[in-house]
């Protein structure tokens, strides 16, 4: 190292011959990246390099806190101690976070989330809340200590000013081909979580073929490394693995999804949501040390008074009230509707292909300035593992305009076994594994 410091060629040529990185050195590559004093080509092979050789759990942590500290750090539960976050690592109809921050402010728990914008085939949390007319999605520190203080809910996207150095890395990671790496991945999601600064954070980690990380192992992996981070940079968190090997809920799109968390806090709502959103809101609760039935849970919505919180949280971020009291949702007016061709169970969703075709209708991005179309929909009828006769309905689409080359890839996303191989009522768990602190956490270089 020279005295004035690290050089961004020293450190390179350190990361490239797979040697550790110091804290300083990785500190000058998040500097680098905020101040611009890095030259994308730096940043580019630092990323390579990292993903190429590894990234340790001290250069993890190290990464996480100097990105962390390359811009605001809002420290809410300095104000609201027991103020809580939940993070998903996106899916398709996961639409969790919108009925959790209801139903846990009805319950007097304080919400947070920072929402992101739709990924390759998941759609993003702040697209979804776009739908909602006049709603204000833009947080800052004294906003969201507003909000919380208010109606117990804050949820938007954050300013610039948090963690800008993951702004930076994240967008050149994009077309680095270096996206899916656990560490820089870990780092990312926590810098931002970290500048929120709640007192306890949830991870859904999703698995299955409608995850970003199909295979269990790799989400445990991610799911141990968020936690044992949290831990040593002293944040609580905790993580479930749960199921996405079909969509969750009936219902994928914006405005469907929207309609169907209406019809959660209305008493009604798919049991699949209803399970995984309860689990990850006990799951909260108790890291925040406040444990909650379920039963508390189900009287929030079955007295209506999750739904109250939903408005009134709505309000406070300028929504429109008699939207919010009774919301007007269309769907895309083209339904193409999917039948089996022959009776069986269903034993296969390609989920991801679903979400894929989604998006390509209108319901996603190609680039970043793109319009999202939100009527476009998904109604799915058949789980996994149910008994399907001929002729029965698997699926419908709501589309602007009849596409017959997405039609015929619609119907290739359902597998029904005709053969009797597959008993009926052969479903995967909706929650595999809850992953805490401690146990048993190995940490992998990714
Ligand atoms: N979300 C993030 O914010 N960063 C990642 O790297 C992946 C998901």
């Amino acid at each position: 190292m020279s005295r004035s410091g690290p050089t961004p060629y020293g450190i390179l040529a350190k990361k490239r011959a797979g040697e550790s990185l110091s804290e300083a050195e990785i500190r000058a590559v998040t500097t680098g990246a905020a101040d611009g004093s890095w030259s994308d080509a730096q940043l580019g092979a630092f990323l390579m390099a990292a993903v190429l050789q590894g990234l340790d759990a001290g250069e993890t942590r190290a990464l996480t806190l100097a990105m962390l500290e390359s811009g605001e750090q809002w420290d809410l539960a300095s104000e609201v101690p027991l103020v809580g976050d939940k993070h998903s690592t996106g899916g398709v109809g996961d639409k969790v976070s919108l009925l959790l921050a209801p139903l846990l402010a009805a319950c007097g728990l304080p919400v947070v989330m920072l929402t992101g914008r739709g990924l390759g085939h998941t759609a993003g949390t702040a697209d979804k809340l776009d739908v909602i007319p006049g709603l204000d999605q833009a947080l800052d520190r004294r906003r969201s200590l507003e909000l919380l203080e208010s109606c117990r809910i804050a949820v938007g996207i954050a300013t610039d000013q948090v963690a800008p150095a993951d702004r930076k890395l994240y967008s050149l990671r994009d077309v680095t081909a270096t996206v899916d790496h656990l560490p820089l991945i870990t780092g990312s999601i926590l810098s931002k979580k970290l500048a929120c600064g709640s007192a306890a954070m949830v991870f859904d980690i999703k698995t299955g073929n409608g995850a970003i990380l199909p295979e269990r192992e790799r989400g445990r992996e991610l799911g141990r490394l968020l936690i044992e981070t949290s831990a040593a940079l002293g944040r609580k968190a905790g993580a479930l693995i749960t199921d996405m090997s079909q969509p969750l809920g009936r219902w994928v799109g914006h405005a469907a999804e929207l309609q169907e968390i209406y019809e959660c806090l209305e008493g009604g709502g798919p049991e699949d949501l209803l399970e995984v959103t309860y689990a990850l809101c006990l799951e909260l609760a108790n890291l925040l040390g406040q444990p909650l039935k379920r039963s508390a849970l189900e009287e929030a919505l079955a007295s209506g008074a999750a739904r109250e919180a939903w408005v009134n949280w709505g309000v406070a971020q300028s929504g429109d009230r008699a939207w919010l009291e009774a919301p007007d949702l269309s769907l895309a007016p083209e339904e193409v509707v999917l039948t089996a061709s022959e009776g069986g169970v269903l034993a296969s969703v390609d989920t991801c292909s679903l979400g894929l075709l989604l998006s390509e209708a209108g319901g996603g991005r190609r680039h970043p300035g793109d319009t999202v179309d939100h009527g476009v929909a998904l109604k799915v009828e058949a789980r996994l593992g149910d008994e399907i006769e001929a002729g029965g309905e698997l699926a419908r689409l709501y589309l602007r305009h009849r596409d017959e080359a997405l039609t015929a890839r619609f119907g290739a996303c359902f597998e029904i076994d005709g053969t009797g191989a597959i008993p009926p009522g052969t479903a995967p768990p909706l929650v595999y594994e809850r992953l805490e602190a401690g146990a048993d956490a190995g940490l992998s270089s990714g």
